[in-house]
């Protein structure tokens, strides 16, 4: 499904089948010589289907259209190589090309293991993880040449200049869309209107949840009229959403503190047990396996923000790490 936004801007709806998420609001800006694609869905049939048919729809060819990603996750890069024409250019900030890269690096992959091993995952739920987590197999799966890009970096398609925001904290580099002159925004997964973006641990950002934080902030100074998230809900009032998002991860924290205050000492599995959750599971042991792995890399985010807080204390004892209060 298409919905035209303005004069020259286009949202495809792209189905993200058997996921939390539900879909993928990807955006098709209109220009004078290229066009520009934001972000492009799962490397599946059902996404490859809606934004193919979205695209011609539209009537443009990707042939004449360039392909921006928002960040490294596989409900954005899925079908770019796959979609994008001879000529079309993807884009990619430098810090998550680095990352996305990584993807294929058996060292990395392990490293990424022992980590959630840390966290008090057991070997069964990382291998049955493994196989079932969406972030890990609907990734593109062919190679492609990407061009990195920074903060600042504008694309000027001549109906407008879009200009990249970092926003590292979703992933350490996120990148936002913004037309300054029409006051557009396009959050991508820094801000969305129906669900609270997800914030885990990065290796290379040690505390996300705080880099995440700081980001709302600097996109709260910015003037914006209309905002266009990536999932669900395209629209919303976003300074509104800015300062929810601010005091939902407040909330969390305060959570996460009264966890490890009532155990004593708490491994990041305890606490992400101690934690509500919106998903639809009776309780921690009945989660999905893939949402456990979620729900775990956003729960070391808050105990590492407390930490860096010095609120809490961290030791690491046959591999496992423990939290105390500080
Ligand atoms: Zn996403």
């Amino acid at each position: 499904m298409v919905s035209r936004l303005t004069d020259h801007v286009f949202s495809i709806d792209v189905p993200l089948p058997g996921n939390p998420l539900r879909n993928l609001n990807s955006f098709l800006i209109k220009g004078n010589c290229r066009n520009l694609l934001v972000d492009t869905g799962f490397n599946m049939p059902e996404s490859r289907e809606a934004i193919t048919g979205g695209l011609a729809e539209i009537g443009v060819e990707m042939n004449d259209t360039d392909i921006m990603l928002t960040h490294l996750h596989s409900d954005h890069t899925g079908l770019a190589p796959s979609i994008s024409g001879p000529d079309s250019k993807l884009f990619m900030s430098g810090i998550d090309l680095k990352i996305f890269k990584l993807f294929n690096d058996p060292g990395y992959l392990e490293e990424l293991d022992s980590i959630f091993l840390s966290f008090g995952l057991s070997e069964q739920e990382l291998l049955k993880n493994k196989r079932l987590n969406p972030a890990m197999i609907y990734l593109p799966e062919k190679d492609a040449e990407y061009t990195s890009i920074d903060d600042g970096h504008v694309f000027d398609l001549g109906t407008c200049r879009l200009e990249c925001i970092m926003t590292p904290g979703h992933t350490p580099g996120h990148i936002c869309l913004y037309d300054r002159e029409n006051k557009l925004f396009f959050s991508g997964d820094h801000i969305l209107f129906g669900i609270s973006p997800n914030i885990t641990s990065w290796i290379t950002l040690p505390d996300s949840l705080g880099s995440y934080l700081e980001s709302l902030k600097k996109v709260r100074d910015l003037e914006i009229e209309r905002t266009f998230s990536s999932h669900r809900q395209v629209e919303g009032d976003i300074k509104k959403r800015i300062d929810e998002l601010i005091s939902h991860h407040g909330e969390r924290l305060d959570e996460a503190e009264q966890s490890v205050r009532k155990r004593g000492t708490a491994t990041v599995y305890e606490t992400a047990s101690d934690l509500t959750w919106s998903i639809r599971a009776k309780n921690w042991d009945e989660f999905p396996v893939a949402q456990k792995w979620f729900a775990l890399g956003e729960t070391h985010s808050h105990l590492e923000n407390l930490k860096m807080k010095k609120i809490l204390n961290s030791t690491i004892k046959n591999g496992l790490i423990s939290y105390s209060i500080a």
